[in-house]
């Protein structure tokens, strides 16, 4: 048994973010735009901002946008009155945008009430618009967000069925000035969603489907567009994987990897691309045995003649993207594994195929060691 639902629509296609100021999401409404400065300074999305002529620009966010950050933007929604949020750039945008598009209709101050203190939300949120300007964490259709909360020293993806955008519009032209290393850790990211939504205890034929669709593409053009950063069709084959994959994760949700990931983004400041990455070869000859089959038939529909060529490709393209491979390569000392071990058992690993215990992670960090 099982259901699949998807309320986001989806304009996809190369210049399809140039008529946005059409969209009746858009048109005619107050709209706030949430990005960050980096995002902001791009002349093609400032000529974006003015087309949509918003009330307001909010581009404070983080890399690993805070509850802080989802606070303060709740607070400028509230004073124009907005009527659509409207992210432009990558997962951190659109986390901060969905977060805060659903608190501003609470009487809540803070957002910590829901990521870590355990409140629903019941309230039709203010109406989300993404575009997103990486291809990577599918952020634009998903109903999660993920937040830091620095005080507390936590960080989570939070989910509500109330999160999902109201509208995605993927325009691929977008990221073809993405450097490499960008483009690299935001499709391992891509492809750690598709992995992990294959695998997942929760894993259904649709994002099956889905998955191994998105994995196949990102092996077929990831190398084609490290050789030739604008190839237009590599770049929209990118565009359109991420967005498949997230498509694929976003109902059976994430296991291991994203469960390893979050220490070593919170305490080493890796990307989350680059943290999803950094286990991905290990957890895939974890997993692949307690799969019954599946993971070699993934391999398979993917082009590989058997899993471990599928592993030594991942391996060859974080190598040739510039994400680091080893503990020494990432900067993190032998002596913090153990902490990393212990802060990886977050509640996604109970969505891991097989079981996984600390012993079980320290065999993995010590292969980690060096290669
Ligand atoms: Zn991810």
């Amino acid at each position: 048994m099982w259901t699949f639902h998807l309320p986001t629509k989806i304009h996809f296609g190369l210049n399809a973010a140039a008529s946005i100021s059409e969209l009746p999401e858009i048109c005619g409404r107050r709209v706030v735009i949430v990005t960050d400065s980096v995002v902001r300074s791009v002349s093609e999305i400032q000529q974006l901002i003015e087309k949509t002529a918003p009330s307001a620009v909010f581009d404070k966010v983080r890399p690993n946008p805070t509850v802080a950050n989802v606070d303060e933007l709740t607070r400028l929604l509230r004073e124009n009155n907005a009527e659509t949020v409207l992210a432009i750039g990558g997962g951190s945008s659109m986390d901060t945008a969905k977060a805060a598009a659903n608190l501003a209709v609470t009487t809540d101050a803070s957002i910590r009430a829901y990521h870590s203190e355990g409140k629903t939300f019941s309230q039709k949120p203010i109406p989300v618009v993404t575009i997103p300007t990486t291809a990577g964490t599918g952020s634009e259709v998903t109903p999660i967000a993920v937040l830091d909360d620095e005080e507390k020293i936590f960080k989570s993806p939070m989910s509500s069925p109330s999160f999902y955008p109201v509208c995605a519009v993927v325009d691929p032209a977008l990221t073809f000035s993405l450097p490499i290393h960008v483009t690299a850790a935001t499709v391992l990211d891509a492809l750690s969603h598709a992995i992990e939504g294959y695998w997942s205890k929760q894993h259904q034929p649709i994002c099956d489907t889905l998955a191994k669709e998105a994995a196949r593409i990102i092996f077929a053009h990831l190398p084609e567009v490290y050789d030739n950063p604008k190839s237009a069709a590599g770049r929209k084959a990118l565009s359109y994987a991420a967005l498949t994959a997230g498509i694929a994760f976003h109902l059976p949700k994430n296991a291991m990897i994203h469960a390893c990931s979050f220490p070593l983004s919170n305490r080493l400041h890796l990307s989350h691309g680059a943290a999803c990455a950094f286990t991905m070869e290990e957890a895939i000859r974890f997993n692949a045995p307690a799969m019954n089959g599946r993971m070699e038939e993934f391999a398979k529909f993917c082009g590989f003649d058997e899993i471990e060529t599928m592993i030594q490709t991942i391996a060859f393209l974080k190598r040739r993207g510039g994400l680091p491979c080893t503990l020494q390569e990432a900067g993190i000392d032998s002596s913090l594994t153990e902490t990393l071990i212990r802060e990886s058992f977050h509640p996604l690993m109970n969505n891991n195929p097989r079981p996984v215990t600390e012993e079980d992670l320290r065999k993995i960090y010590t292969k980690l060691e060096a290669r």
